[in-house]
Formats: C-alpha cells, structure tokens, sequence
C-alpha cells in the first residue's frame, strides 16, 4: 500500500498529507484551486489528478474536508471517490462530520467492496504539524490494521473506537468539551480584564491550578496573547461541530443545558463576522458584548 491522495489540503490535511509523503508514500494532493496543490507540489507532493481517477488508481484515497455537505458530495457524488472506486480501495476520512453520514457513505462502500474508516482527529494545526495527532477510528478492524501505516505517519494517540461513526462519536464529545472550555476561557478572561487582573499573571497562576485547559493553553499561548485572530481552527468549524454534537444529543434523548447557551454565544459570535477567525477569537465577542 503506497500509492496514496490525499483530498483537501487546508490548514490540517497540507501538514498532514507531507507527514505521509516523508514516511514514504508516493502522495498525490488535490484540493480547489491551485495555490494549495503548488505549495503541495513544492513540499515534493504529486498533484494533477482528480478525486475520480484517484479512487480508481490510487492503494489509499484519505480526506479532509470542512463540513458534511463536502464530504458527501466527494464521495458519493458522481464524480466522486465511492462512486468511482475499484474494489479493494481503503478510504479514510479524517473530517469532523457525523455518524450517520459515515453509516451511509460505509454502506455504498461495502456494496463495492471499498474498505471505509471514519477517523476523525484532535490536535489542532500544531499536532498534524509534528505528526501527534489522536486519531479516533470507526470502521472494520480488518480496515482499521490495514490503514495503520497511515495513521502512525499522522498521529500518536491511535484509539480503535469501534463499528464505523463510533470515532466521529468520540470526535463529536471532544468537541462539545471544546466548545465548553471555550466559552469558559472567554468569560473568565473577560471577567479578568474588567477586574483589573494582568492576564500573564492569571496564566501563570491556572497553569498550577484545576482550572487550567489544554484549551485555554492553547488560545491564550498561541492566539490572544499576541491578538492573532488567523485560524488555527476556524470559529465557525466549531460551530459545525457543535451543531453537530447536538443533533447527537436529539438522538440519544439528551438536552445538555449549558451546552445549548454555549452553543448560542457561537452563534451570536458568527452573526457578528468572527466565523473565519480562530475559534479563540470568541473571547472578543464576549469581551464586546459586555460593554
Ligand atoms: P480548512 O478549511 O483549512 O481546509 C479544508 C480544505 O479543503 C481547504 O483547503 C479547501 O479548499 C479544501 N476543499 C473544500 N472543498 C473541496 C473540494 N470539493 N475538493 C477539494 N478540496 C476541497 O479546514 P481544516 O481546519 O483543515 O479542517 C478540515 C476538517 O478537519 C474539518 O472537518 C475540521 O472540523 C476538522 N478538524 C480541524 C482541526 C483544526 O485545528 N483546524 C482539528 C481537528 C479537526
């Protein structure tokens, strides 16, 4: 298994697809547009192919893509790599999507003899950068062993979750958490500035304490201490996800109460213009919104 494409070269799948090429796989990368293929290509990449002919030709066929609506149309679309797969082919989709897209997408699959994995990843740009990324996998084991050279290139923390959807499952309370922590940090911080806190210092001080998060780390280390709003993980891809950890929670018969006020403040923070900055950049929302 060396022939490998890789669709949708953003701010994870760029680092992660030369991740693969550098364990030695031979990459083909495709995304919309050239500016992302010529940089793909410039990393020692292969491009100029596309989704249809990569899934009749290529051992491997991985994805990356933003949102549900993305996804299936690449692979079940006319053009698009279930629909044009040759039997044996393994797919992977590492996007955040749901459970129930993967269930269907696995049953055109299994029609063809297409081994399909949903495996969904955390980390942030930083750990597909350094190849750290957890990867959380739904699928056959048999797939799940198959695609293990893949995933070691991409990550460190490699959990087989079960039947497929159940990594998307796990990605789904993850990000729900995220979202939550978020909203923590955003308000915590605010109340901070209007209390005369020194932000430094209150980092400094939870970096010892149970309030502390590898999220809030993270948006006050790398983004809000040097006013960097560019993503990282863009607001309103957390957004999709929460939308998404909700219809999760209608399916079960949950209704999570604060997860419905933090899911609101990201609405709000989208209505405002923050949908393309990072997710960290809900601090400014809230911090706006009290004056
Ligand atoms: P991104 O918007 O940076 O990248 C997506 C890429 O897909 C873009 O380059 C876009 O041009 C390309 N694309 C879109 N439609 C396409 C099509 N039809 N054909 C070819 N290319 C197409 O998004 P991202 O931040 O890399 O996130 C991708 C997925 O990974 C999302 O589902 C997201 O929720 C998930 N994710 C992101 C992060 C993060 O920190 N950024 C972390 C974990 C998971």
């Amino acid at each position: 298994m060396k022939k490998a494409a890789f669709i949708g070269l953003g701010n994870m799948g760029m680092p992660m697809a030369i991740n693969i090429l550098n364990k030695g796989f031979d990459v083909y990368g495709i995304n919309k547009g050239n500016e992302k293929e010529d940089r793909f290509q410039k990393a020692g990449g292969t491009t100029g192919i596309t989704p249809a002919e990569a899934a009749g030709q290529m051992d491997v066929v991985m994805t990356c893509l933003p949102k549900p609506e993305h996804v299936e149309e690449m692979m079940l679309g006319e053009n698009g790599v279930i629909t044009n797969a040759s039997q044996g082919l393994l797919v992977i989709d590492f996007s955040t999507v749901s459970a129930e897209l993967h269930e269907k997408i696995e049953a055109e699959a299994a029609q063809k003899g297409v081994d399909y994995l949903d495996a969904p990843v955390s980390g942030g740009t930083t750990g597909a950068e350094a190849g750290t990324l957890a990867v959380m996998v739904g699928g056959s084991e048999q797939a799940f062993e198959k695609a293990g050279p893949i995933f070691e290139a991409v990550g460190k923390n490699i959990t087989y979750a079960g039947s497929i959807g159940k990594g998307t499952k796990v990605k789904l309370i993850n990000q729900f958490m995220v979202g939550m922590h978020t909203a923590a940090v955003s308000e915590g911080l605010t109340m901070a500035e209007k209390a005369g806190v020194d932000l430094e210092m209150l980092h400094s001080v939870i970096t010892n304490s149970m309030g502390q998060s590898k999220i809030y780390d993270r948006h006050y280390t790398e983004f809000l201490h040097d006013n960097k709003e560019e993503p990282g993980f863009a607001l309103e891809l957390l957004l999709k996800d929460l939308g998404l950890a909700k219809e999760m929670s209608d399916r079960v018969g949950i209704s999570p109460r604060a997860g419905r006020e933090v899911l609101s403040l990201f609405e709000g923070a989208d209505r405002e213009g923050f949908g393309k900055k990072d997710m960290s950049s809900l601090f400014y929302y809230v911090k706006n919104n009290e004056k």
